[in-house]
């Protein structure tokens, strides 16, 4: 069924193109990490409304694929999750100073405290809703963002310490995030295990006792069996996307891409040659042919750099965009290929009937396959597939 969008009134949930999810694929891309961290358990990141793909459908389908938590950026990801019922451990870590940490811990979520103010602000939400908040500690070691670095870490574990042994603050886990996991040779990662570990041993001896210590995203899932730890983070993989396309690509590690962006054609027309296509006519026909018209365009999220660039797959084949990507469409020139108006191009999904995949686009356009899904725009209606749709 089709979400209603926001802007729509009534009964009118027509579109004439769509993002159509596989809950399925989600639910067995989560199994098979799960394979790969065999000894931690797993949190699903359901970050940018999972991907793209709907954060409580998507949420579900991880749960029930093994995941053991869930993770989110922003705070009201976190909030939404529970306003859905789900009540599966959540972990959320951006924000800033005078955030609603209250409705956070009131709604049993864990909290990040990325840099010093945020204990003091963690302790102060604790005290206005009398409860007890679960702390991940993010230490940086190494990536340059949030976290504290070594050298204030001791003094953010002692303030933690402190607030805990005054009932405010659970200290949960100690955390961090990989910088160059995804690369060849994994620059930089056996150094920042040997700080997360030195963060670790730091924890011990000011006498904490930490249930998780979490550093692995999916490609040091995949890839780098000794940041496991307690928790592994996958994030792109539980798309069925691969972090490391040249040197992992997704069907080697058993991932199915669960997105598939599809739309149906909306002007078929034969031109002749020497026929300029779109805005600027930086496409020009070279024979006699046909143009069929697909009805998604930038405001879908469809990246205006797929001009001239991006595959899309209509009755069979693969054919490159013609020309610029407006606001609404885009266009395509098909060639001799038999089309009719309403047939669908596909714009990728799985790859396992010859469509082009997200990554393809990536490829394409100089991106990544995480821009490729998370930028699909509220405006395109996503369609569930499987178990649980
Ligand atoms: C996004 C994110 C992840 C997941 O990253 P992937 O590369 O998508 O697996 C894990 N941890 C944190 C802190 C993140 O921000």
């Amino acid at each position: 069924m089709a979400a209603t969008l926001r802007w729509q009134t009534g009964a009118v949930t027509y579109y004439p193109g769509r993002a159509v999810v596989d809950l399925d694929a989600i639910a067995a891309n989560v199994g098979r990490l799960r394979e790969c961290a065999p000894t931690a358990q797993l949190m699903a990141v359901v970050k940018g409304d999972a991907y793209g793909h709907g954060l409580v459908p998507a949420a579900r389908a991880a749960l029930r694929g093994g995941a053991d938590w869930l993770g989110a950026a922003q705070l009201p990801e976190a909030l939404a999750l529970r306003a859905a019922g789900i009540t599966a451990p959540v972990l959320t870590w951006l924000y800033g100073p005078g955030a609603p940490l209250a409705d956070v811990l009131r709604a049993g979520i864990d909290i990040s405290a990325p840099a010093p103010w945020a204990l003091a602000e963690i302790a102060a939400a604790a005290r206005v809703t009398g409860t007890t908040a679960r702390l991940h500690l993010k230490v940086d070691t190494g990536l340059g963002r949030g976290g504290s670095f070594l050298d204030t870490w001791t003094e953010m574990l002692h303030e933690s310490l402190r607030l805990e042994a005054e009932g405010l603050v659970r200290l949960v886990g100690v955390w961090s995030h990989l910088a160059r996991a995804d690369e060849d040779g994994q620059p930089g990662v056996s150094d920042q295990i040997a700080v997360f570990d030195e963060a670790v041993r730091r924890a011990e001896a000011a006498g904490a006792r930490v249930e998780v210590r979490h550093l692995a995203n999916s490609a040091g899932t995949i890839a780098v069996p000794q940041a496991h730890y307690d928790l592994v983070r996958p994030g792109i993989a539980v798309y069925g996307l691969s972090p490391m396309p040249q040197t992992h690509p997704s069907p080697q590690v058993g991932l199915t891409p669960a997105m598939r962006v599809e739309a149906d054609l909306h002007v078929v027309k034969g031109a002749e040659a020497g026929q300029g296509v779109s805005y600027g006519h930086t496409y020009v026909t070279s024979a006699l042919t046909t143009l069929a018209t697909v009805p998604l365009g930038y405001a879908d999220g469809i990246p205006r750099r797929a001009s001239n660039a991006a595959p899309v797959q209509v009755a069979g084949r693969q054919v490159r965009i013609a020309g610029r990507v407006c606001m609404d469409q885009f266009v395509l020139d098909v060639g001799d290929l038999p089309v009719a108006a309403g047939e669908k191009a596909v714009l990728f999904g799985s790859g396992s009937q010859g469509e082009p995949t997200a990554q393809d686009w990536a490829d394409a356009v100089g991106g990544i396959s995480y821009e490729i899904v998370t930028q699909i725009g509220p405006r395109v209606p996503r369609v569930y597939r499987g178990t649980g749709a």
